[in-house]
């Protein structure tokens, strides 16, 4: 699956180009020119990596770095921001806030992509994003192979992608319409009571992992976040099972 990138740029002609050399480059881009708009759209479906512009409409780049920071299931996503101004002090502000590169304008593209794939080497990315655990629970990206305490677990296509979306973000609460919309369905033409279904028999493929899936009365469901000392055990799992993979 292609490492997925929110372009947040309000300059047009800009978004034109650096999708375009994007695309090329095997991204899948996703853009919008707008902070408060940006903010919304890493809830729904979080990149791999955002670039993020500093002067923006509605929410400039700072705020939107610094919410992004302050919240733990977007907290470790990497972010480049692009700014006009070369002064030294915008650029502090910006990582400061917790942006993790910068780029000043006007640059090469080619500057730009370079600095993309060094953050996403450093952040461990491209692998890290590609395998999700939690509770036991072990979702491969690339693959498609689920397991709970290394025993497979065989899914459809719908309740990978649900599952995907909650190991994504533990702790956070979807909506039935954003589940089937993660899911790619269209949550306009399918009864929101489709997710149920799901759910149900996603909890029930899962076993007694299928418990950390929680009912939200009213609103939806959520992954159970797991406890400290369970998710450091969890990332030695993916740590571990990385190396062997090498
Ligand atoms: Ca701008």
């Amino acid at each position: 699956m292609a490492t997925r990138i929110l372009l947040v740029e309000d300059e047009q002609t800009l978004v034109e180009v650096l999708r375009y050399n994007l695309e090329r480059e095997g991204f899948e881009v996703q853009s919008c020119g707008d902070g408060r708009e940006a903010l919304r759209l890493v809830q729904i479906n979080p990149p791999d990596l955002i670039v993020l512009d500093l002067m923006l409409p509605n929410l400039d780049g700072l705020e939107v770095c610094r919410l992004l920071r302050a919240d733990p299931s977007t907290a470790r996503i990497p972010i480049v921001m692009l700014t006009a101004r070369s002064e030294e002090s915008d650029q502090l502000i910006g990582l400061a806030v917790g942006a993790d590169d910068y780029v000043t304008k006007p640059f090469s593209v080619k500057v730009l992509i370079q600095r993309i794939r060094a953050l996403l080497r450093r952040a461990g990315g491209e692998d890290a994003t590609q395998v999700l655990a939690a509770h036991g629970i072990r979702l491969d990206r690339r693959t498609h192979r689920v397991t709970v305490n290394d025993q497979p677990v065989h899914l459809t296509l719908t309740e990978f992608r649900f599952l995907e979306a909650f190991l994504r973000q533990p702790g956070r609460v979807f909506r039935r319409d954003e589940l089937l919309e993660a899911a790619g369905t269209d949550a306009d033409l399918v009864l929101e009571r489709t997710a149920d279904v799901h759910i149900k028999s996603l909890r029930r493929k899962l076993g007694p992992a299928g418990e950390f899936i929680e009912t939200v009365r009213g609103i939806g469901y959520r992954l159970r976040e797991p406890d400290a000392s369970s998710e450091s055990s969890n990332l030695a799992t993916v740590a571990s099972s990385r190396r062997r993979e090498k």
